[in-house]
């Protein structure tokens, strides 16, 4: 099944649209079945589930880190993600830059927007992205690559289109700001229920878990 959905995605994408095989909870096996069928982005939300994937697969994919990483995982992070798509402080990025410059890195990030601007969710606000953006730039084995958004759980994927309406101007205003050491390439929004409508509104990389891999079981914590 994998494999047919895989191929099914990647014959109905536009052309230019990047996608990121969403993995939490899948198995080695289930992850190299996407491989095998042409997925070429893995994307990982816990660095722990991250390592044992990438103990068997390495590099035969691009690892993208696309959940929220804490300051004390980002030394292991490092070494395995190609990038780091939820960047939301200076803080966070500060670590990166110092772990990468050990390693002699430079790491490709996107900084995640709360484009719901809830105040219980990771990402930063919207009136704060060009300024987080600015500070980030400074650092040197960083490199800004573009923005991500998740968006408010809604039901209905044509409510998120505001959200990622407003996510596509933001990544427009700061690509034209031209920031040195910023390059605005990748526009990260919608999932398997949503990323139709993400496209249509600018993105040119998806995250797709469950039309690829089947509804999820477990989680992290166990059953869901
Ligand atoms: C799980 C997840 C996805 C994919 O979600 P699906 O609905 O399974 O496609 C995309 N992005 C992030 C950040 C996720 O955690």
């Amino acid at each position: 099944m994998i494999r047919e959905n895989v191929k099914k995605i990647l014959d109905e994408l536009p052309d230019g649209v990047i996608l990121v095989a969403a993995a939490k909870t899948r198995t080695p096996e289930e992850i190299l079945e996407a491989i095998e069928a042409g997925v070429q982005i893995i994307g990982e939300n816990y660095v722990q589930e991250a390592e044992r994937a990438y103990e068997v697969i390495g590099n035969r994919a691009k690892w993208h880190m696309i959940g929220h990483l804490q300051k004390n995982k980002v030394k292991k992070a490092v070494r395995i993600f190609d990038m780091i798509e939820t960047v939301d402080s200076v803080k966070l990025a500060k670590e990166i830059d110092k772990q990468c410059k050990k390693i002699g890195k430079v790491m490709p990030v996107l900084v995640e927007v709360n484009s719901g601007e809830e105040p219980q969710k990771s990402g930063v606000m919207p009136d704060e992205v060009v300024d987080l953006v600015k500070e980030i730039s400074q650092f040197e084995n960083i490199k800004v690559e573009g923005l991500m958004t998740m968006g408010p759980l809604l039901d209905d994927p044509e409510e998120l289109r505001p959200y990622f309406r407003k996510t596509r101007e933001l990544f427009e205003r700061i690509r034209d700001m031209d920031i040195p050491n910023v390059e605005m390439k990748y526009l990260s929004m919608g999932m398997s229920d949503s990323y139709k409508v993400a496209i249509e509104e600018g993105a040119n990389m998806v995250r797709i878990g469950t039309k690829i891999f089947g509804p999820r079981i477990y989680n992290e914590k166990g059953p869901l």
